[in-house]
């Protein structure tokens, strides 16, 4: 079976049972404090886990693209060293919310894997949780129970919790689970040794194909764990081991996922893939680097079609380091000197058409973006390199290179932490792909030394932001939330739950109330502020509105004194208005822009809030003033022709996206959307935001300012409505003042060139007007040079606009007294100025040095300076003293 044949039997499978095939979630995800990427395939689902919104069906099933490289689930290190652990990859999964549950979760999954698929059954290992006194959690005889109807007693082994109960993160949904492993070793080896003792053993041939969870727990912040409300069954087998298991492979590598990709690479660099190659061969580190590039891509492709681009921080930045330590294996073991990366994604994206269509459907963009790191990593990349081979030949000499503290090389073979500092903070490598490169070559890293020098600089730059956030306190048990902001701004509510959260030393509430008005931040809409107010008169002020998986959560200071009381909530709807016409606008100008640039044009990310709104999108040009003109002239057309708002709330997805409507990559819709139009043939979004009644509302759109934010991605800034209007305002009261200035000639923009023009000439005959005056001076003083000794003194105030012109003097008068010691003195600007010329010759016999005596007569003035033995200058502040500078000059002849 092909790659594809298997993944569409495992759905064909499911669906069969009666589950509803699922499309994948976006592998960035977005609304989650506590989840920057979906590590698993129950991430969408969490909150139909948690009882905080309804499932869609009571039995699903999908394959889901995930990315372990962060957080709970981290698997980077392993990736291209070991040959079945992914950053990311495609996890099948089937789902019981609250329907079926161990009985039919195992007999399905048996049934799938040994009659669809047809494992051999004697190379099958299930494993069950043995329980854990200290959590007070029983063993799970259960599903021992029930895979006994199957399997041969000896292939049905207890794990322990590490294993054997799975727990999204920290807080949340977790339960019992029951893994299937396959031994793929040659039957030599099985005979000498059973595969139950390698079952998780990490045994690179025994490995972990599939766990079903049984979801039975909701972990809370103290550690406690509370039965949920309903039992689910959530079950995750990896897409790649399972085709490598099938294709009879011994690395996820070597099946039809990823040799294509190999080969590529192969090819290109001139090198072959060893497949068998083994640490301490010479091809090994060839493998590794192969291996890296053809998973890295997969992890980078698909982070940047969906919405998350490389930064400097947070999300962005994990991508970055990702991508960064690719180029690191391109660059130095397979010899890849210009950006090679990013063509690896053409050849992705094609494999993915029909499976997970946003990678093809974005393939120009997401490779021109890859490019771009590449380039500007490389740039660095080859000094970084250099300075740590440098380093680990020579220690000592090459801490010359490094000032910084933490630099003490305290134990052998170990990259001193402030080292590490630096290549990270000058070098762009990420601390991993230092600690990477270390270890191929036996050192070691000092992480503490790393971390202290990384401390120290984030509380140099800022105070630390540890978000502490307690456990909810919950009023009412129910958690359907009702958001009536599309429609009110005004609404009758009760709170459901609070609780309390600190950050940076800031207490605040976080509230969900049973129905809201407010509109919680998304899709770029600020979230709503305003008021809850309570029939005692009490009134909470609203700071922010932000959702948090289903629900919406409303900030304030405090807590209301009596919150089991009806409230009534109440949106600030001037500021409403004003973000109302800007996510309108927003929708106009996205549409206009396809008009004018394109249809390439892609919504990147956008911000509206009250005061303006921010629009970024995909295009590879600057935005022309023309261009922009005419999308200006399109968008006031369409808020002229007063468009009436069309809102559908309910539209099979689709349904609406055969219509036609503009859809966003990396967004999560469901199955129902919400269409919003102004004009059929003009703009028809999908969009959760609140919106204008009609076009004319938003009064005037004016772009403020086009500008790049990374490669590929353009940036639009506008406001509307009154702000609009206050910046015409403006602008004309401006052009006012300067024809004012002007005395109101006819042609502003002719009267300012004249006026340049003529500055221009002015300055010219400035210049040399000043050039003949100092050239003048010169013979005037060179007849007051004093004979003292052998050397022709001169001490005069001359009167020059500039030092260039005193400076031009003085290697004027050089070239025609001998022997020269010239002080010149002058006022320029209303400061005074002192320049000592001394002869080459008097600085050689003499003893003279022209900066020194500068210095000297700088404290006439009240000022400093110096300069070279022959020549130097001083600035002053004190014009009185210059009288006293010239006198003192004398003194220093000897
Ligand atoms: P392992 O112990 O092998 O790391 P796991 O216990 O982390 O696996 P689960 O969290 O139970 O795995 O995920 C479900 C399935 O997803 C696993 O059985 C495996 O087939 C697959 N899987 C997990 N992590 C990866 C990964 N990094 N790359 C590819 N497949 C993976
Ligand atoms: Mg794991």
């Amino acid at each position: 079976m092909t790659a594809k044949e298997i993944r569409q039997a495992f759905l064909d499978f499911f669906a069969a049972k009666g589950h509803i095939i699922v499309p994948s979630a976006p592998i960035v995800v977005k609304n989650d404090p506590t989840l920057m990427f979906t590590n698993a395939g129950m991430n969408q689902f969490k909150d139909v886990f948690l009882g905080e919104a309804p499932a869609k069906a009571p039995r699903v099933a999908d394959t889901q693209r995930c990315l372990r490289v962060s957080g709970k689930h981290n698997d980077l290190e392993e990736v291209g060293i070991d040959t079945y652990h992914h950053t990311m990859f495609e996890m099948l999964g089937n789902w019981s919310f609250g329907d079926y549950f161990k009985k039919d979760a195992i007999a399905w999954s048996w049934e799938l894997l040994t009659e669809v698929y047809k494992l051999d059954k004697d190379r099958l290992y299930v494993t069950y949780f043995e329980g854990d006194e200290k959590e007070g959690l029983e063993k799970d005889t259960e599903t021992y129970d029930l895979w006994k109807q199957y399997v041969d007693e000896a292939h049905i082994l207890p794990g322990n919790k590490k294993d054997n109960f799975w727990e999204m993160g920290e807080t949340g949904p977790c339960g019992p689970c029951s893994e299937i492993h396959f031994d793929s070793r040659p039957d030599n080896e099985r005979a000498e040794k059973s595969g139950a003792d390698w079952v998780n053993a990490d045994h690179h041939q025994v490995i972990e194909i599939w766990n079903n969870v049984f979801m039975q727990f909701n972990r809370i912040k103290d550690g406690s764990l509370h039965s949920l409300p309903a039992k689910h069954v959530d079950t995750g087998m990896g897409f790649e081991r399972l085709v490598r298991v099938l294709q009879g492979k011994s690395s996820n590598y070597d099946s039809d996922v990823f040799q294509p990709m190999i080969q590529f690479i192969a090819e290109k660099s001139g090198k072959k893939y060893n497949s068998a190659a083994k640490p301490g061969d010479a091809d090994w580190a060839d493998a590794v680097a192969m291996r890296v590039l053809s998973d890295h891509i997969r992890a980078i492709s698909f982070a940047i079609a969906d919405g998350q681009l490389p930064a400097s921080n947070k999300a962005g930045y994990v991508i970055r380091r990702i991508l960064r330590r690719a180029v690191r294996y391109s660059y130095q073991t397979l010899h890849f000197k210009e950006p090679f990366f990013n063509e690896l994604v053409p050849l992705l994206a094609e494999q993915f058409k029909g499976v997970f269509d946003e990678l093809y459907n974005q393939k120009d963009f997401v490779q021109k973006v890859i490019r771009e790191e590449e380039v500007s990593f490389l740039k660095t990349l080859g000094n970084g390199i250099y300075l740590f081979e440098d380093y680990l030949e020579n220690p000592e000499k090459s801490m010359a290179y490094v000032v910084h503290d933490h630099v003490e090389n305290t134990k052998a073979k170990t990259i001193p932490g402030g080292f590490a500092f630096v290549l990270s903070d000058t070098y762009g490598f990420p601390i991993d792909l230092t600690e990477l490169m270390a270890r191929e070559r036996g050192w070691d890293v000092d992480m503490e030394g790393f971390e202290k020098a990384l401390q120290e600089q984030k509380t140099r730059s800022r105070a630390a932001t540890a978000i502490d956030t307690g456990d909810w306190v919950v009023l009412k048990d129910d958690d359907n939330v009702e958001f009536t902001g599309y429609d009110e701004t005004e609404s009758i509510a009760h709170i459901i739950k609070y609780r309390k959260v600190t950050a940076k030393g800031k207490e605040q509430y976080q509230i969900v109330l049973d129905k809201t008005p407010f509109y919680a931040e998304s899709g770029g809409q600020v979230g709503d502020t305003g008021e809850l107010v309570f029939p005692n008169g009490e009134i909470i002020e609203v700071t922010d509105t932000k959702k948090e998986n289903g629900l919406i959560v409303h900030f304030t200071d405090k807590i209301p004194s009596t919150p089991d009381d009806a409230l009534t909530a109440i949106v600030d709807a001037t500021k409403r208005n004003s973000i109302e016409n800007n996510h309108s606008a927003t929708h106009l100008l996205h549409a206009a822009m396809k008009q004018v640039l394109g249809t390439h044009v892609n919504q990147k990310g956008s911000l509206v809030n009250a005061g303006y709104l921010r629009f970024d999108f995909s295009h590879f040009a600057k935005v022309t003033e023309e261009e922009i003109a005419q999308i200006e002239t399109i968008v006031n057309g369409k808020i002229r022709e007063n468009i009436q708002l069309k809102e559908e709330r309910m539209v099979a997805y689709q349904e609406a996206i055969s219509s036609g409507v503009t859809a966003l990559f990396g967004e999560k819709y469901g199955d129902y959307v919400r269409v919003i139009t102004f004009d059929d043939s003009f703009s028809k979004e999908l969009c959760g935001g609140t919106h204008v009644k009609a076009t004319g509302q938003i009064g005037y759109f004016k772009i403020i300012a086009e500008s790049a934010v990374a490669a590929g991605v353009r940036r639009i800034e506008a406001i509307t409505g009154t702000a609009a209007e206050d910046f015409i305002t403006e602008q004309t009261k401006l052009v006012q003042q300067v024809k004012d200035l002007l005395k109101n000639p006819k042609d502003v923009a002719k009267s300012i060139e004249a006026l340049l023009e003529e500055n221009n000439r002015l300055k010219k005959e400035i210049e040399k007007s000043v050039l003949e005056k100092s050239s003048g001076l010169k013979d005037e003083l060179a007849k007051t040079a004093e004979n003292i000794n052998g050397i022709n003194f001169i001490a005069q105030k001359v009167a020059l606009p500039n030092a260039d012109a005193i400076k031009n003097l003085a290697y004027n008068l050089k070239d025609i007294v001998p022997n020269l010691f010239l002080v010149l003195a002058a006022d320029i600007n209303g400061k005074p100025s002192i320049t000592v010329m001394i002869d080459e010759a008097l600085v050689k016999e003499k003893g003279l040095h022209a900066g020194n005596i500068v210095k000297e007569l700088a404290k006439e003035v009240k000022g400093g300076g110096g300069g070279q033995p022959f020549f130097a200058t001083a600035g002053g502040s004190d014009l009185s003293g210059i009288d006293n500078a010239l006198a003192k000059a004398k003194t220093f002849i000897p």
